[in-house]
């Protein structure tokens, strides 16, 4: 089992929307493959179509087996979902013991999953924590606006500071994930560059176009691979090069959720 956190204390960067995408994708390659949705908003049932719920209660406060919190989305692909009772959740963890690690011992009972994705909060607060602490990689969607590198920055020290509590390893940086990417600026483009400076070309992923599509697509509770496989931010502006930093010129969830394959040796 692999665990990836989708995290970005910034909200309407596309966590959600990346989450979603990249779980969908692997169910559809045949692997067993679980969306945690750790945010109270409970988007991550609605973009896929299905009824927002309390599994996220049941999972960490009941304590129930994840078979006993997930409902079915498709075919390979379960969703634990989350509603307002996330505060609820929120107030419980935090006065837990061991609060950090209550998703990690949760996910004790998914050993049937080949992967699970978590789709956290807007936040630093516990449930994010709890996140990062049950992850093996971390990957930051982020809109390219002056302040994505202050964003990004804080994520990544949060992840850094992990390492002070005994017997957590850090989840690795599976990449940063320009979103509701604008090839047309020179603004976006420069904060591209500015990133790659500061973290390292080869941490920045392909950008995934901004496109009506994908707000259609979650209205419907469709995933793109369902309702616009030929749209820009399905498979980029143009369909060709592997490279993963192309500056904006390719891109797409088709594109990413190939590299995160390689990535996590699933090819
Ligand atoms: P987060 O989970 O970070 O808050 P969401 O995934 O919910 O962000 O996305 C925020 C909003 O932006 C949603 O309405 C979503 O449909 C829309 N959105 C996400 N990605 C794109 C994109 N590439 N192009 C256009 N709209 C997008
Ligand atoms: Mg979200």
């Amino acid at each position: 089992m692999i665990v990836i956190a989708v995290a970005n204390q910034k909200g309407g960067v596309a966590k959600t929307t990346s989450a979603i995408h990249l779980a969908s994708y692997f169910a559809e390659q045949g692997y067993k493959t679980l969306v945690i949705d750790l945010d109270a908003q409970g988007h991550a049932a609605s973009a896929l179509g299905i009824s927002k719920g309390n599994g996220l209660f049941r999972l960490l406060v009941e304590k129930r087996p994840v078979g006993e919190a997930a409902t079915p989305a498709r075919p390979n692909l379960d969703v634990v979902a989350n509603d307002h009772t996330a505060e609820l959740v929120k107030e419980r963890v935090s006065r837990a013991n061991f609060r950090e690690f209550l998703l990690a011992s949760a996910l004790e009972t998914a050993a049937s999953y080949d992967l699970v994705f978590l789709d956290t909060p807007p936040s630093t607060d516990v449930l994010h924590i709890t996140a990062l602490v049950a992850s093996d990689y971390v990957l930051i969607p982020a809109i390219m606006d002056f302040l994505a590198l202050d964003g990004v920055g804080g994520i990544l020290q949060a992840v850094r500071e992990l390492g002070m509590f005994p017997n957590v390893q850090p989840p690795r940086l599976l990449g940063i994930l320009p979103t509701l990417f604008d090839r047309t600026t020179n603004e976006t483009l420069e904060n591209i560059r500015r990133l790659q400076q500061a973290l390292g070309a080869e941490q920045i992923l392909p950008p995934i176009p901004r496109d009506t599509k994908v707000r259609e697509a979650a209205s419907f509770g469709k995933t793109l691979w369902e309702y616009a496989p030929a749209s820009a931010a399905t498979i980029g502006y143009t369909n060709g090069s592997k490279s993963r930093n192309s500056q904006g010129k390719t891109g797409g969830y088709l594109h990413l959720a190939e590299i995160v394959a390689e990535l996590i040796a699933f090819k």
